[in-house]
């Protein structure tokens, strides 16, 4: 029976967070036999590694030839402290720490080439914000063995092949599954723990890449699927997927049971506790998916269950995305033009853009669709040289975007078996004076989106998570 457990970013926060996940390690090789355990970056909230690492690339490239080494010093500090507080002085400390101190030099240099050359290009990016869980497994791996737990820390670059779309790489499956069986499951056999770098994996050249922010839990899916793994844990600071993020509505409560549609639709819509392409790998190969609280681990957090199996009706939780706008192609003269839908987000497409929502006004005289709010003057410019004829014969009178708005999405699948949800969001959202500005049903028929004012988020998800 092998196990993937993903420990986020505060599960490895600091060396008390650390001792709470080897308990969890040891518990689980004495359950399971065989655990594969995937680490973030030291995430101690609310200063992630991976959030220094990104700062510093973007400052050096911005021309500031202080800020990284500031960052540096910073990171150092954060790492040494974890190694220092849970390594004995000795020999294997002596190692981590100048290990540890390599990658620190290896950041600044980075970071002084990108500040030199004025340039930092998305290979380079992911060069230097995969270091954070490359520091951090060592330091995990080590102290699993202070505790007489043999483990071994492995970056992922050895292991999960992808393509070169770097910052959003892609796994290529076959290649990967060969690498793991071959480096990983020996280690297995023997009873060694592998612990592995989440975010990271590398081209077929040997290039690294990263798998797109909150990657790590897709690193977990990912392994799960090469070790044919029985099940596929993540653990986080909260009590699995909540009704909403409890940062927003501090009431908000524990999801027992939620199918992996309902999941994938939370986690598209802005859940941040699950990266949405953790869930593929899982339900194609059957694995069960189970999201625990590092910080309370005798709760049962959330199981994800195959789509087939009854789970109860109505919503379940509600997201929120902020800081999108609303883009709309408007004319009289668009019900004659065929293919307006296809140019529209082709143009939008080829800006390299993507489109969370499309709501189309029944008399075809309006799309509109969000695309994120640093992107939208971008695909507007796209959209006018894509029509320039349609808008000068006035087929099309304005594209246009509206700014600064959020896209709220209830999730349920038994919603569509309940009728008169939709009425209920809106005279709640109505009764507290919030505008709904469009409405798309997702094709899954397990979510609504509601597009409102960016100002309106936070009274909009209190005002309906009080309906759940
Ligand atoms: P990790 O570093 O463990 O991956 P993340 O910060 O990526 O942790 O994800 C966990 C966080 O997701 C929680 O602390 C919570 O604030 C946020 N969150 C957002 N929506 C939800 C939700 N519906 N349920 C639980 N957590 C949520
Ligand atoms: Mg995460």
């Amino acid at each position: 029976m092998t196990l993937v457990m993903k420990f986020g970013g505060t599960s490895v926060g600091s060396a008390g967070a650390m001792r709470e996940t080897a308990v969890l390690i040891q518990q689980a090789q004495q359950e399971w036999g065989q655990v594969v355990v995937v680490a973030s970056g030291m995430g101690s909230k609310p200063v992630k590694v991976t959030d220094l690492l990104l700062n510093g690339a973007h400052t050096a490239v911005a021309g500031d030839g202080e800020t990284y080494k500031q960052l540096a010093a910073q990171m150092r500090q954060i790492h040494v402290e974890a190694i220092e507080g849970l390594l004995e002085p000795g020999a294997e400390r002596d190692a981590i720490l100048a290990e540890n101190g390599r990658f620190i030099d290896r950041f600044r240099r980075l970071c002084q080439a990108v500040h030199i050359l004025g340039e930092l290009t998305p290979r380079a990016l992911d060069a230097i914000s995969g270091m954070g869980e490359q520091m951090s497994v060592r330091i995990l791996a080590a102290y699993l063995r202070q505790i007489g737990r043999p483990a071994e820390a492995i970056d992922a670059t050895e292991l999960v092949v992808t393509d070169d779309n770097f910052q959003a790489a892609s796994p290529l499956m076959d290649l990967t599954t060969m690498k793991v069986e071959e480096r990983v499951r020996p280690l297995l056999e023997q009873g060694v723990l592998p612990i592995i770098t989440g975010f990271i994996g590398s081209t077929e050249d040997g290039i690294t890449t990263t798998l797109g922010r909150g990657g790590s839990d897709f690193s977990a899916a990912i392994l799960g699927q090469a070790l044919h793994a029985s099940e596929v844990w993540i653990w986080t600071d909260v009590n699995g997927v909540m009704t909403t993020d409890p940062r927003l509505v501090p009431d908000a409560r524990n999801i027992p049971r939620l199918t992996f549609r309902e999941v994938s639709e939370l986690a598209y819509y802005g859940a941040k506790v699950l990266h949405p392409k953790t869930i593929r790998p899982c339900v194609e190969n059957g694995i069960p998916l189970r999201i625990k609280n590092t910080f309370n681990p005798a709760h049962p957090g959330t199981v994800i269950v195959p789509d087939n199996e009854a789970v109860n009706g109505g919503v379940k939780a509600v997201t929120a995305i902020k800081d999108l706008s609303l883009i709309t192609v408007e004319g009289t003269g668009m019900i004659g033009i065929p293919g307006i839908a296809a140019r529209t987000f082709g143009a939008v497409a080829r800006s390299d853009v993507s489109v969370l929502l499309i709501s189309q006004a029944s008399s075809e005289q309006s799309i509109c669709f969000s695309t994120p709010d640093a992107a939208a003057d971008a695909v507007i410019a796209a959209l006018e040289a894509e029509f320039d004829e349609e808008l000068a014969r006035r087929d099309i009178d304005r594209i246009w975007a509206q700014h600064d708005i959020s896209i709220i999405t209830v999730v349920g699948v038994g919603m569509r078996h309940t009728p008169g949800i939709a009425g209920r969001l809106f005279s709640a959202l109505g009764k507290h004076g919030v505008n709904i500005i469009a409405i798309a049903q997702g094709s899954s028929e397990c979510s609504i989106s509601l597009v409102v004012d960016g100002g309106d988020t936070g009274t909009a998800v209190a005002r309906i998570h009080e309906l759940i």
